[in-house]
């Protein structure tokens, strides 16, 4: 059984169904699903859910054997935190794991990013306050592409980190990103030990690429949690919101696929999550959950294999729509259109 399960809050029964995989050398083992608590601050626009059903899915999943959850400031600026500390008042503070992030922020283009050490530092203490803990579990860089050089992350954010692990704020340093080159290069120059690396949109039927990467992060000793195993609603039935960065051509593919499994009866967010669990290479794969009926669904991936039809019709898409070699990627997207944005802005300001 989990170090993580308490006898009186969990659903034995259900918990017993759960794998727990050691997060790299943090000593940690997380659960095979992580919650993703990103829709917690709605950032899907599609049919929001209620603060209610927000709630009774975060108990839920924890309930279940969830054993791991991950929010940032930038989620929903401050409204997924607020809610997971409001919800966590009720939940024993060693039946999960969290972690949270600094260096994103707020949706106005100036003041989106931020890591220079003393952001980084009041950051840290103000998701503490919004969660009502003392120390997370991990503490991440946000999206580390986005800074002006590495050298910013390396000398400052990091560094910075460091000091709130030494003060008992947080217990394991990470950091998260897109492009998984620039991760590698991190890890590299880091003179700040780096525990885990959050990857996303990487171990999805879309795009694998994060699997050529694992022996490189395995031989560090870094945890690899993966995320977004829908690609950020890439596929589901649902479609993407309109923030996501997939081209035109990637978002028709995944169309396309989702149109396949819907004539044959076949849900591929369902398709999509037993995917990405099936690769074992990772200690979680984090899934956006705002709704007790997708936990239930996810859970159901969990614990019960493919039907012969499912299994023929994911060999067909992946065959057919993810084909090797077909550009599947936006990498560099966002952060030129930021970039951009951002220049326009200055230019503006200076008259
Ligand atoms: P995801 O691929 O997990 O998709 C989430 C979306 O799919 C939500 O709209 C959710 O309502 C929906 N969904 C979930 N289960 C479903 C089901 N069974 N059927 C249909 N729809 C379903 O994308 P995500 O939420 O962006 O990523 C997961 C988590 O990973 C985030 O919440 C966040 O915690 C983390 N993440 C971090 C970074 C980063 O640090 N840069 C980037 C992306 C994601």
């Amino acid at each position: 059984m989990a170090s993580t399960y308490i006898e009186g809050f969990h659903d034995l029964g259900v918990v017993e169904k759960m794998c727990y995989t050691p997060l790299g050398n943090t000593g940690m083992k997380f659960s095979s699903i992580g919650f993703g608590a990103s829709p917690l601050g709605n950032p899907y626009t599609v049919k929001i859910p209620s603060d209610e059903e927000h709630e009774a899915c975060v108990l839920k999943a924890l309930k279940s054997g969830i054993n791991y959850i991950d929010t940032a400031p930038w989620y929903g600026q401050g409204k997924s935190e607020e809610k997971l500390g409001k919800i966590l008042k009720e939940v024993p503070r060693s039946s999960y794991y969290i972690s949270t992030k600094v260096g994103r922020y707020e949706r106005d283009v100036e003041r989106m990013f931020d890591f220079s050490a003393e952001r980084v530092t009041r950051s840290v203490d103000e998701s503490l306050s919004r969660l009502g803990l003392s120390c997370v579990d991990i503490i991440q860089v946000h999206d580390v592409e986005f800074a002006e050089n590495l050298e910013i992350i390396l000398n400052e954010t990091l560094p910075a980190l460091q000091k709130i692990k030494d003060a008992g704020k947080a217990r394991f340093i990470g950091i998260t990103g897109y492009p998984i080159n620039t991760l590698r290069e991190i890890v590299d120059r880091s003179t700040v030990k780096i525990d885990t690396v959050l990857s996303y949109c990487h171990l999805d039927i879309n795009d694998s690429s994060l699997l050529d990467h694992i022996a490189f992060f395995e031989e560090r000793g870094i945890g690899v949690i993966s995320a977004s195993p829908l690609s950020m609603a890439l596929l589901t039935s649902l479609g993407p919101p309109v923030w996501h960065p997939a081209s035109e051509a990637v978002r028709d593919t995944c169309r396309k696929a989702t149109k396949y499994c819907q004539e044959h009866d076949v849900d591929i967010s369902k398709l999509a999550l037993h995917y990405s669990l099936s690769q074992g290479k990772v200690a979680t794969v984090i899934v956006g959950i705002d709704r007790p009926l997708f936990l239930e669904r996810n859970m159901e991936v969990l614990h019960n294999k493919l039907s012969k039809e499912e299994e023929e019709v994911l060999q067909k898409i992946q065959k057919e729509f993810f084909p090797q070699g077909v550009s599947r990627t936006w990498e560099g997207v966002e952060v030129a259109k930021y970039r951009k944005k951002l220049k326009a802005r200055q230019s503006e300001l200076q008259g």
